[in-house]
């Protein structure tokens, strides 16, 4: 076992750009539960400096989705905290003014180069099978040269000054040592003309401003790894420690999930973003338990995992930097298995908005009655509604032929329903064991399996052929309705025996 890390600072900075999917989730989570683990900070930093790409309504969801999956964080745009301001857009001058310091060191120079231009040398690189790059005509420019033509008002943009001799080796957490060659990296654009900063120097930037120790991020950031470096040596700082996350696959296990594929999904039932999952009756703590394993594991066996046991547990020694396929499969057993966690009172709780969104009117002593006779068959939450709507309703509709016993006719089975109406209309409806006894005996006496009487009781009380236990259900729903649904199931049978005669 690894030793235990001192307090970390780490920071979850997404761009608001699109919806909040599992990736993302995982991201998040990660930080959070090693900033909890060591009793360091977690923050929350908003990466919106790409304007183009912005869109409002995604940091609405992104809010609700973290603090929907219980990751709080201690330092961010609403919280505020002593490193503000903790969302990108507000703070453009201080990259400007960074990037202006590497420029003071040369290590970054104004380029003027018009699109028109670039588009043109990126053509012909691709002609001529090259490298598509930037070709350093403005890198030679002397600083008066570039001052002179700023102040003429010529549209620039400024570029990191990559040295182009050499190498540079940088080292990730899980991969170790990665060392590439100087000129196969860019001159990056660092600011664009419109003079906001990108990716590669805001975050930068922000993390030795934010005290950042230690960057999670997705893996799709290891290809510009190099050049994060050389902007933090550029600057002469401190590299936080960076640790490159597996990227995750689509469950066949072949490539990553594309748009279409998450329209499929959602029509098997499943999504990608994690505001849909709650929609769609997961629990958070099961995401948070599926996704915590998805690159990362304790002992190879313990899979069942709550927030707190993921603080204890998790390290960095144990993840894993290859590609995840998600397995929705293993989701729905992690579902099921912390519904089963629950208590009555707090399933009951989560379920009743299934039921009020599909129209039936709850009762809340009535739901905690049922909860635990369905808490063992759930896999969603959304499941109740199939499985537990029957004792809402005030009527039942289902086929009237469904009340025709196994192995038997019907003119058979409207005598079991008549004999059990008889039966039923003298007992207590309190005594579980009892009920079913008398059923059992009935079922003797007129020589058939209990098992058929209970499938055709099974119709009348709850509407369908496979429900919660038939004995607690009739309890539940009560004698008066259990006596009232027996007689329209008499009737609806009669009709048919009658109609075959
Ligand atoms: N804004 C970047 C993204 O959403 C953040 C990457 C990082 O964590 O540094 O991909």
């Amino acid at each position: 076992m690894a030793e235990k890390l001192p307090p970390v600072r780490v920071r979850f900075a997404p761009s608001p750009t699109g919806r909040t999917h599992l990736g993302s989730g995982r991201t998040a989570l990660y930080n959070y539960l090693l900033a909890r683990q060591t009793g360091g900070q977690f923050i929350l930093r908003i990466e919106d400096t790409d304007q183009k790409r912005y869109v409002p309504e995604a940091e609405q969801e992104l809010i609700e989705s973290l603090r929907w999956l219980g990751l709080q964080w201690d330092e961010g745009p609403d919280v505020g905290g002593p490193y503000g301001p903790y969302r990108q857009s507000e703070r453009k001058e201080i990259y400007l003014e960074y990037a202006k310091q590497l420029i003071a060191r040369d290590k970054a120079y104004y380029c003027f180069c018009t699109p028109e231009r670039l588009a043109r040398l990126r053509e012909q690189q691709i002609q001529n099978k090259q490298p598509t790059m930037y070709d350093g005509l403005c890198r030679r420019l002397t600083p008066e040269d570039a001052l002179r033509r700023i102040k003429q008002g010529e549209p620039y943009v400024i570029r990191f000054k990559t040295p182009k001799e050499g190498l540079i080796t940088v080292r990730d957490y899980l991969r170790g040592e990665i060392t590439v060659e100087n000129r196969t990296i860019d001159d990056y654009i660092l600011v664009k003309s419109d003079g906001w900063a990108v990716y590669h120097l805001a975050a930068m930037v922000d993390d030795q401003l934010m005290r950042i120790t230690h960057v999670l991020r997705s893996s799709e950031w290891l290809s510009t790894f190099p050049l994060h470096a050389h902007i933090i040596r550029a600057f002469g700082w401190q590299e936080p420690v960076f640790v490159h996350l597996s990227v995750f696959l689509k469950p066949s296990g072949k490539g990553k999930m594309s748009k279409r594929d998450s329209a499929q999904l959602l029509q098997d039932g499943y999504s990608i973003y994690i505001k849909d999952l709650e929609q769609l009756g997961y629990l958070p703590e099961a995401v948070v338990n599926w996704i915590a394993l998805m690159g990362w594991s304790y002992d190879d066996k313990t899979e069942f995992f709550t927030m707190q046991d993921l603080i204890e547990k998790f390290s960095l020694d144990h993840l894993n930097p290859s590609p995840a396929a998600i397995n929705f499969t293993k989701f729905d057993h992690f579902n099921g298995l912390h519904i089963r966690h629950l208590s009555v009172e707090d399933l009951a709780r989560r379920i009743k908005p299934f039921l009020v969104r599909a129209g039936f009117e709850v009762d809340d002593q009535k739901l905690l009655q049922i909860t635990p006779v369905i808490q063992e068959r759930l896999v969603t939450l959304d499941d109740a509604v199939e499985l537990a709507g029957f004792f809402f309703r005030e009527h039942l509709e289902y086929e009237p032929t469904l009340l025709i016993g196994k192995d038997m006719t019907a003119a058979q089975s409207l005598k079991a329903l008549q004999e059990s109406y008889q039966l039923l209309s003298g007992l207590d409806f309190n005594d579980k064991e009892h009920l079913e006894a008398a059923l059992r005996s009935l079922a003797e006496q007129m020589g058939i399996k209990a098992g058929q009487l209970f499938g055709i009781l099974r119709i009348a009380v709850t509407g369908k052929s496979v429900s919660p236990p038939l004995i607690e259900s009739m309890i539940i729903l009560g004698k008066e309705k259990v006596m009232e649904w027996l007689q329209t199931a008499i009737k609806r049978l009669a009709t048919l025996v009658q109609a075959n005669a």
